[in-house]
């Protein structure tokens, strides 16, 4: 007979768990997946190209309904799971259903961070997480509308590109001296500012929101130093939490996610976490491949083999606001490494692999990015690259077509 197996959570980790675990052990696992959003699992990634209006609804659906049918998978949409009783192993829908299980697992994500400035509660602030504030937007965009998005990281940007497109005047409020600072060091950081710039989006730097102006709507963001801009939008895209309250009300260990060991099992027994909700060796992940190799270690797990997840390499590949930014490993250069650079402003081109010990130790590309996986194999497996390094940094082909000839242009030592 199958084991009763319950998914709390219907998004991008869970699709993924699912797909692997119906694949290696059909039919073992009668599985329930329980989502308080009120349509199918979809692909989250994707949600910034469809505010911008570059896809439609349709092009984020990551599986049809008929397959979650063909692998008899029962979704649950539109429900929350409102507690967990891990000693009689039940799950507790709000609006009373219950639903017993031999495993749960826990993928319920990330919330944005709303910041608890005043005037955070009037109409016309939103946060980018869900289909639901894409379409909030939306609604609003107009050519008429003012928007400030506070936070420069990726999800901010994101905002931004898709409001600008929308024609919508957007300005960006980033606390930190440098955009993407997670990903990027100061000079690339500088170059994506730029080019933000000639495309029309407005970045302030060192900018503290300290409050949002309006009486029933929003009418301005106040800065720390006293300056006030008119709006009609603000978005807060100041950062993300693990959603780990219902893990936390059962007693299980949470520190700033969900506790998970490297079978990804939380302290509780039979109850297991990934994705973005789960903290494992104190790490939180707030992107998709990580989630995806949880889930490929659990789904084997799972399925009775022997797994292990160790932890997963950080590495952004993305287009932000139009713009290809990749970033892998140690991309700052630690005490004992060496950069080499190759920057053109004018193109928008920028450069850097951080050498350490004859291996990449990092790297940051901006602009063109069509190297990020040659750079980030070479990240991953530690190859030694002493034959090619004074070509490393013009790319795979260059490095592969030709060996190195002392007339060649030179990159530039950091
Ligand atoms: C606009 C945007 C752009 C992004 N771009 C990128 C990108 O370019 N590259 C990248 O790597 N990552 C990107 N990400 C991050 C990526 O989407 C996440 O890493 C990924 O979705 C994590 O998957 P998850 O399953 O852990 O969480 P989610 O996909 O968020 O799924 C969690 C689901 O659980 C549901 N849930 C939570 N609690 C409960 C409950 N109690 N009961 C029922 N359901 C519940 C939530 O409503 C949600 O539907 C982006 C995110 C956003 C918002």
């Amino acid at each position: 007979m199958s084991e009763p197996l319950v998914i709390v959570g219907n998004g991008m980790a869970a699709t993924r768990l699912v797909d692997e675990l119906t694949a290696r052990v059909p039919g073992r696992y009668a599985i329930t997946v329980v989502g308080e959003e009120p349509s199918l699992a979809y692909n989250r990634v994707l949600l910034s190209s469809l505010l911008a209006r570059e896809i439609d609804e349709r092009d984020l659906e990551l599986k049809p309904r008929s397959w979650w049918e063909e692998r008899r998978v029962s979704v649950v949409t539109g429900r929350q799971a409102a507690g967990i009783d891990t000693r009689r192993k039940l799950v507790r829908l709000r609006g009373g259903t219950q639903l017993a299980f031999a495993k749960l697992v826990l993928a319920t994500g990330s919330e944005p961070i709303r910041l608890p400035l005043p005037g955070a509660d009037l109409a016309g602030v939103m946060t980018f997480r869900t289909r639901t504030d894409v379409a909030a937007m939306l609604l609003r965009a107009s050519g008429k509308m003012r928007a400030v998005v506070i936070g420069g990281g990726l999800l901010g940007l994101e905002a931004a590109y898709g409001l600008k497109q929308a024609g919508v005047e957007v300005t960006v409020v980033h606390l930190m001296d440098r955009l993407m600072e997670r990903q990027l060091d100061a000079r690339s950081a500088a170059m994506l500012k730029s080019v933000l710039q000639a495309r029309g989006i407005e970045v302030l730097l060192n900018a503290e929101s300290v409050a949002v102006q309006g009486r029933r709507k929003v009418g301005g963001l106040r800065l720390a130093d006293g300056r006030v801009l008119d709006c009609d939008l603000v978005v807060m895209a100041a950062g993300i939490r693990p959603r780990a309250g219902l893990a936390r009300l059962a007693d299980i260990a949470v520190n700033r996610g969900i506790v998970v060991d490297d079978q990804l099992r939380t302290s509780a027994a039979d109850v297991y976490a990934i994705g973005e909700c789960a903290e494992h060796r104190g790490v939180c992940y707030g992107l998709v491949d990580p989630a995806y190799e949880q889930a490929h270690v659990l789904a084997r797990h799972l399925a009775g083999e022997e797994a292990r997840y160790e932890g997963s390499l950080l590495a952004t590949n993305l287009k932000v606001s139009g713009v290809g930014v990749f970033s892998a490993g140690d991309f700052l250069g630690a005490d004992g490494c060496e950069p080499i650079l190759l920057t053109d402003p004018e193109h928008g081109i920028y450069r850097k692999v951080v050498v350490k010990d004859g291996r990449i130790a990092g790297a940051v590309l901006l602009g063109d990015t069509g190297d990020a996986l040659w750079y980030l194999d070479l990240i991953r497996s530690g190859e030694p690259i002493s034959a090619m390094r004074e070509g490393l940094v013009f790319g795979r082909a260059f490095c592969e077509a030709s060996p190195i000839q002392s007339h060649q242009p030179q990159a530039e030592a950091a």
